[in-house]
Protein backbone atom coordinates (compact mmCIF):
# COMPACT_ATOMS: atom_id res chain seq x y z
CA UNK A 1 0.00 0.00 0.00
CA UNK A 2 1.77 3.48 -0.90
CA UNK A 3 0.52 5.90 1.89
CA UNK A 4 0.73 9.45 0.77
CA UNK A 5 -0.76 10.58 3.88
CA UNK A 6 -1.35 9.86 7.45
CA UNK A 7 -2.50 11.94 10.31
CA UNK A 8 -3.23 11.77 14.02
CA UNK A 9 -6.72 12.07 14.07
CA UNK A 10 -8.02 11.78 18.29
CA UNK A 11 -6.94 10.26 21.29
CA UNK A 12 -10.45 9.26 22.12
CA UNK A 13 -11.84 8.55 25.42
CA UNK A 14 -15.41 7.50 24.71
CA UNK A 15 -17.36 6.10 21.72
CA UNK A 16 -18.65 9.76 20.98
CA UNK A 17 -15.22 10.77 19.86
CA UNK A 18 -14.64 8.08 17.64
CA UNK A 19 -14.83 9.25 13.55
CA UNK A 20 -18.11 8.73 12.24
CA UNK A 21 -17.15 8.52 8.57
CA UNK A 22 -17.25 4.67 8.25
CA UNK A 23 -13.35 3.66 7.46
CA UNK A 24 -12.25 0.25 8.09
CA UNK A 25 -10.49 0.34 11.37
CA UNK A 26 -7.54 -1.68 12.43
CA UNK A 27 -6.60 -2.06 16.01
CA UNK A 28 -3.27 -2.92 17.98
CA UNK A 29 -3.08 -4.54 21.04
CA UNK A 30 -0.31 -5.43 23.03
CA UNK A 31 1.46 -4.81 26.54
CA UNK A 32 2.81 -1.50 26.95
CA UNK A 33 6.32 -1.05 25.40
CA UNK A 34 5.36 -3.74 23.24
CA UNK A 35 6.42 -1.51 19.89
CA UNK A 36 2.85 -0.78 18.89
CA UNK A 37 3.69 3.09 18.16
CA UNK A 38 7.17 2.32 16.24
CA UNK A 39 4.83 0.04 14.34
CA UNK A 40 2.39 2.07 13.26
CA UNK A 41 5.25 4.71 12.25
CA UNK A 42 7.22 2.07 10.31
CA UNK A 43 3.67 1.17 8.56
CA UNK A 44 3.55 4.33 7.54
CA UNK A 45 7.35 5.62 6.77
CA UNK A 46 7.04 8.63 9.53
CA UNK A 47 9.50 8.76 12.10
CA UNK A 48 7.11 10.32 15.16
CA UNK A 49 3.55 10.27 13.84
CA UNK A 50 2.71 7.42 16.47
CA UNK A 51 3.94 8.52 19.69
CA UNK A 52 6.91 6.16 21.14
CA UNK A 53 6.28 6.41 24.71
CA UNK A 54 8.62 7.48 27.24
CA UNK A 55 5.59 6.78 30.26
CA UNK A 56 4.08 2.95 29.73
CA UNK A 57 0.67 2.52 30.24
CA UNK A 58 -0.24 5.92 30.96
CA UNK A 59 -2.45 6.58 27.89
CA UNK A 60 -5.79 5.10 28.53
CA UNK A 61 -7.17 6.17 24.92
CA UNK A 62 -8.27 4.87 21.59
CA UNK A 63 -5.46 7.08 19.32
CA UNK A 64 -6.75 7.54 15.35
CA UNK A 65 -4.74 7.74 12.68
CA UNK A 66 -5.78 8.13 9.64
CA UNK A 67 -4.28 6.48 6.30
CA UNK A 68 -5.00 8.13 3.16
CA UNK A 69 -8.50 8.63 2.74
CA UNK A 70 -8.42 4.23 2.90
CA UNK A 71 -8.66 3.16 6.86
CA UNK A 72 -7.80 4.17 10.46
CA UNK A 73 -5.09 2.50 12.47
CA UNK A 74 -6.27 2.60 16.42
CA UNK A 75 -3.71 2.44 19.06
CA UNK A 76 -5.24 0.73 21.93
CA UNK A 77 -4.06 1.79 25.64
CA UNK A 78 -1.05 -1.18 26.60
CA UNK A 79 -2.15 -3.72 28.81
CA UNK A 80 -0.48 -5.09 31.82
CA UNK A 81 1.17 -2.03 33.17
CA UNK A 82 1.87 -2.45 36.85
CA UNK A 83 1.26 0.84 37.67
CA UNK A 84 -2.08 1.51 37.25
CA UNK A 85 -4.12 0.88 39.60
CA UNK A 86 -6.65 -2.02 39.67
CA UNK A 87 -9.74 0.56 39.50
CA UNK A 88 -8.04 2.24 36.48
CA UNK A 89 -7.05 -1.36 34.61
CA UNK A 90 -10.93 -2.44 35.12
CA UNK A 91 -12.56 0.71 33.50
CA UNK A 92 -9.88 0.70 30.53
CA UNK A 93 -10.46 -3.18 30.22
CA UNK A 94 -14.11 -1.60 29.43
CA UNK A 95 -13.45 0.57 27.17
CA UNK A 96 -11.36 -1.74 24.84
CA UNK A 97 -13.82 -4.55 25.45
CA UNK A 98 -17.07 -2.46 24.22
CA UNK A 99 -14.81 -0.98 21.55
CA UNK A 100 -13.78 -4.67 19.94
CA UNK A 101 -17.18 -5.90 20.29
CA UNK A 102 -19.16 -2.98 19.47
CA UNK A 103 -17.34 -0.95 16.69
CA UNK A 104 -18.16 -2.57 13.46
CA UNK A 105 -15.88 -1.10 11.21
CA UNK A 106 -13.34 -2.77 13.38
CA UNK A 107 -11.61 -5.80 10.63
CA UNK A 108 -9.08 -6.71 12.49
CA UNK A 109 -7.35 -6.73 15.87
CA UNK A 110 -3.02 -6.49 15.38
CA UNK A 111 -1.95 -7.90 18.42
CA UNK A 112 1.81 -7.22 18.98
CA UNK A 113 3.88 -9.65 21.27
CA UNK A 114 7.81 -9.19 21.48
CA UNK A 115 9.47 -12.15 19.93
CA UNK A 116 11.98 -12.16 22.53
CA UNK A 117 9.97 -13.17 25.44
CA UNK A 118 7.15 -16.22 25.32
CA UNK A 119 3.43 -14.00 25.60
CA UNK A 120 2.58 -13.30 28.93
CA UNK A 121 -0.60 -14.16 31.05
CA UNK A 122 -1.96 -11.01 29.63
CA UNK A 123 -1.07 -11.72 25.89
CA UNK A 124 -2.67 -15.35 26.73
CA UNK A 125 -5.63 -13.87 28.25
CA UNK A 126 -5.92 -11.53 25.21
CA UNK A 127 -5.13 -13.64 22.41
CA UNK A 128 -7.60 -16.30 24.04
CA UNK A 129 -10.53 -13.69 24.33
CA UNK A 130 -10.12 -12.49 20.87
CA UNK A 131 -10.63 -16.15 19.48
CA UNK A 132 -13.48 -16.99 22.10
CA UNK A 133 -15.83 -13.74 20.62
CA UNK A 134 -14.36 -14.83 17.21
CA UNK A 135 -12.94 -11.46 16.59
CA UNK A 136 -10.33 -11.35 13.41
CA UNK A 137 -6.55 -11.42 14.07
CA UNK A 138 -3.20 -10.98 13.02
CA UNK A 139 -0.63 -11.94 15.59
CA UNK A 140 2.93 -9.83 15.11
CA UNK A 141 5.94 -10.58 16.95
CA UNK A 142 8.32 -7.63 16.63
CA UNK A 143 11.63 -6.33 17.68
CA UNK A 144 12.94 -9.53 15.78
CA UNK A 145 16.09 -7.77 14.88
CA UNK A 146 17.00 -8.18 18.13
CA UNK A 147 16.82 -11.96 17.80
CA UNK A 148 19.28 -14.03 15.97
CA UNK A 149 17.83 -15.13 12.40
CA UNK A 150 18.74 -18.76 12.93
CA UNK A 151 16.85 -18.27 16.60
CA UNK A 152 14.12 -16.82 15.17
CA UNK A 153 11.94 -19.94 14.28
CA UNK A 154 12.45 -21.22 17.74
CA UNK A 155 11.34 -18.22 19.60
CA UNK A 156 8.21 -18.39 16.92
CA UNK A 157 7.29 -21.55 17.84
CA UNK A 158 7.33 -20.59 21.39
CA UNK A 159 5.21 -18.34 20.96
CA UNK A 160 2.80 -20.03 18.86
CA UNK A 161 2.35 -23.00 21.35
CA UNK A 162 1.76 -20.70 24.28
CA UNK A 163 -1.05 -19.26 22.72
CA UNK A 164 -2.29 -22.16 21.34
CA UNK A 165 -2.72 -20.65 17.85
CA UNK A 166 -5.29 -20.99 15.94
CA UNK A 167 -4.52 -22.87 12.54
CA UNK A 168 -6.13 -19.73 10.31
CA UNK A 169 -4.60 -17.20 11.91
CA UNK A 170 -1.49 -15.66 10.36
CA UNK A 171 1.36 -14.60 12.62
CA UNK A 172 4.41 -12.98 11.35
CA UNK A 173 7.75 -11.73 12.35
CA UNK A 174 7.99 -7.78 12.41
CA UNK A 175 10.90 -5.65 12.89
CA UNK A 176 10.09 -1.47 13.17
CA UNK A 177 14.04 -1.15 12.82
CA UNK A 178 14.37 -2.88 9.79
CA UNK A 179 10.37 -3.06 7.90
CA UNK A 180 11.05 -6.81 8.21
CA UNK A 181 7.35 -8.20 7.81
CA UNK A 182 6.12 -5.01 6.53
CA UNK A 183 4.48 -5.32 3.00
CA UNK A 184 3.46 -8.70 4.36
CA UNK A 185 1.36 -7.21 7.09
CA UNK A 186 0.15 -4.49 4.92
CA UNK A 187 -1.03 -7.54 2.25
CA UNK A 188 -2.69 -9.31 5.24
CA UNK A 189 -4.78 -6.01 6.53
CA UNK A 190 -5.62 -5.05 2.76
CA UNK A 191 -7.18 -8.51 2.61
CA UNK A 192 -8.84 -8.32 5.54
CA UNK A 193 -10.64 -4.90 4.42
CA UNK A 194 -11.85 -6.69 1.47
CA UNK A 195 -13.25 -9.88 2.93
P1 LIG B 1 4.49 1.07 22.65
O1 LIG B 1 4.44 1.46 24.09
O2 LIG B 1 3.93 -0.30 22.44
O3 LIG B 1 3.92 2.08 21.71
O4 LIG B 1 6.07 0.87 22.31
P2 LIG B 1 7.06 1.83 21.50
O5 LIG B 1 6.76 1.82 20.05
O6 LIG B 1 7.11 3.13 22.21
O7 LIG B 1 8.45 1.04 21.68
C1 LIG B 1 9.02 0.80 22.95
C2 LIG B 1 10.53 0.73 22.80
O8 LIG B 1 10.89 -0.39 22.00
C3 LIG B 1 11.15 1.94 22.11
O9 LIG B 1 12.37 2.22 22.73
C4 LIG B 1 11.35 1.48 20.68
O10 LIG B 1 12.42 2.14 20.02
C5 LIG B 1 11.67 0.01 20.87
N1 LIG B 1 11.24 -0.79 19.70
C6 LIG B 1 9.98 -0.89 19.20
N2 LIG B 1 9.94 -1.71 18.13
C7 LIG B 1 11.21 -2.15 17.93
C8 LIG B 1 11.82 -3.04 16.96
O11 LIG B 1 11.18 -3.61 16.06
N3 LIG B 1 13.16 -3.26 17.10
C9 LIG B 1 13.90 -2.67 18.08
N4 LIG B 1 15.19 -2.96 18.14
N5 LIG B 1 13.36 -1.84 19.00
C10 LIG B 1 12.03 -1.56 18.93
Amino acid sequence: MKVNQAEFIISAVGPDQYPNDGLPEIALAGRSNVGKSSLINKMINRKNLARTSSQPGKTQTLNYYRINTDLYFVDLPGYGYAKVSKSRRQEWGEMIERYLLEREQLKVVLQIIDLRHPPTKDDQAMYEWLVYEQIPRIVITTKADKISKNKRNKHLKVIKDTLHLEKEDPILLFSSEEGLGKDELWGLIQNQIAK
